[in-house]
This record gives structure tokens, C-alpha cells and sequence, in this order.
């Protein structure tokens, strides 16, 4: 079984999603990961992001790993390294280059071949997995997102503030949405739900009692 679930940065998917695969006993695929990685990687190899030939061979070559939360770039842990400010911004050119998309599509669709998993990200219940059995949408309000990520920003020691935020995330919103390749957007078959008021454990029943719904529905 397929469970997708997309949405904006600071909509709780992440958070959501993996709660949701340790409650069902499923594996979990963090994409945003693996287009954080190609673009870490090139970063500190000083390739141009906006030079989509020079980007796209580059993801050609990187081997990425999960091990539990921890993330592997050609077996150099990264789990850390590819959650700065710096290759936040990044990530979101990088997503626009449409051969990178293709090769981490093709990598997702492998790494989910005959598992029962929740992937989450902003194309997957659309353009990784339209056939998936369930799909979700996560949405929140941009000031609670921007809140949410200060947050998880304070933890790592980065004192940004809610405009800088803000601002931040505007700009990777529009890039997300606004591109030609795999914009971010809700499946037409995608169940929406807004987390703004809710906490994690509140969306995790939720999406688990959904998840119920639709397979006692199938026939
Ligand atoms: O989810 P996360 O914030 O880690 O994603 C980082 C960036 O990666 C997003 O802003 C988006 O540009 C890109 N992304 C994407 N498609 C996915 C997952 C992430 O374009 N499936």
C-alpha cells in the first residue's frame, strides 16, 4: 500500500508522515531529502544551481541512503548539513530542473517497489504515485508554518526572525508552485486536511481513521 502525502514546508507533513508510518508498521520516504542532498552536493562543489546540465549530471552520480532519520550523500551522513538555511533556499531551484526530478522520481518509485510505505513531498500523490491507494494534502496558515520552522530552526541553533521566515518562504512557495515540472499541488484525489489549529498526534489519527475509512470502502 501507497500512502502519499504532500504539501507546503511547515504544513507538518514530514512530522505527520512519519508518525503515521511508525503507527501503520510502514516504511517512510522523505523525498525532500533527496533533492536537499543533490543540491548540498553541489553547493560545496561550487556547481551553479541554475546550470541545470552541470546539476543534473552531478544527481546522476550521488548514491543516497536512508538509515532510519539519518541521511547518507555516497556514505557521508548529511542528516544535518542538508537542513541549513542555505540549502533550504537551494532546494528549491534545484526542483525546478526537470532531468533531476525524473532521476528522483525513477529513485522513489524504486525504493517503494513492494513495500507497504508513506512518502511524502510535493509531487508524490501527482506525479510519483498517481495510482496510490490513499493521498493527502497538508496545508497550514503561512504564519504557522513560519512559526514551526523557527522553531525547528532554534533547535538547530539558527536565530532567524517570523519576517525573515516569512519572506523565505514565500519565495520558495512560488517557486514550488509556480514551476512547469511537477508543480506542487493537491492530486485531485488527495484529501486535504488544514493542521494550523491541530497538534501531530491530533493529524495522525486523523489520517490513520481516513486510511481505515478508504480501505473498509474498497471492495
Ligand atoms: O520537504 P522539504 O522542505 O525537505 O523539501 C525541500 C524542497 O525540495 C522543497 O521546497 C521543494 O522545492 C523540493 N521538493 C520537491 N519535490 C518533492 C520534495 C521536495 O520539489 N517531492
Amino acid at each position: 500500500m501507497i500512502i502519499t502525502i504532500d504539501g507546503p514546508a511547515g504544513s507538518g507533513k514530514s512530522t505527520a508522515a512519519r508518525a503515521l508510518a511508525e503507527r501503520l508498521g510502514f516504511q517512510f520516504l522523505d523525498t525532500g531529502a533527496m533533492y536537499r542532498v543533490v543540491t548540498l552536493v553541489c553547493l560545496r562543489e561550487q556547481i551553479d544551481l541554475h546550470n541545470e546540465p552541470a546539476v543534473s549530471d552531478r544527481a546522476a552520480i550521488i548514491t543516497i541512503r536512508f538509515d532510519g532519520h539519518r541521511v547518507f550523500a555516497n556514505d557521508e551522513e548529511v542528516t544535518d548539513a542538508i537542513r541549513t538555511v542555505q540549502v533550504t533556499q537551494g532546494t528549491s531551484i534545484v526542483a525546478v530542473n526537470s532531468k533531476v526530478r525524473g532521476l528522483l522520481t525513477t529513485l522513489q518509485r524504486q525504493a517503494a517497489a513492494g513495500l507497504d510505505i508513506v512518502t511524502e513531498g510535493r509531487d508524490q500523490g501527482t506525479v510519483a504515485f498517481p495510482d496510490a491507494e490513499c493521498k493527502f494534502f497538508l496545508t497550514a496558515s503561512p504564519e504557522e508554518r513560519a512559526r514551526r520552522r523557527q522553531h525547528d530552526l532554534r533547535r538547530r541553533g539558527e536565530h532567524l526572525s517570523i519576517e525573515e521566515i516569512l519572506a523565505h518562504q514565500h519565495e520558495r512557495d512560488r517557486r514550488d508552485e509556480q514551476r512547469a515540472v511537477s508543480p506542487l499541488k493537491p492530486a485531485t484525489d488527495a484529501i486535504q486536511i488544514d493542521t494550523s489549529h491541530r497538534n501531530v498526534h491530533e493529524v495522525v489519527e486523523e489520517l490513520e481513521e481516513l486510511i481505515r475509512q478508504r480501505s473498509a470502502a474498497k471492495p
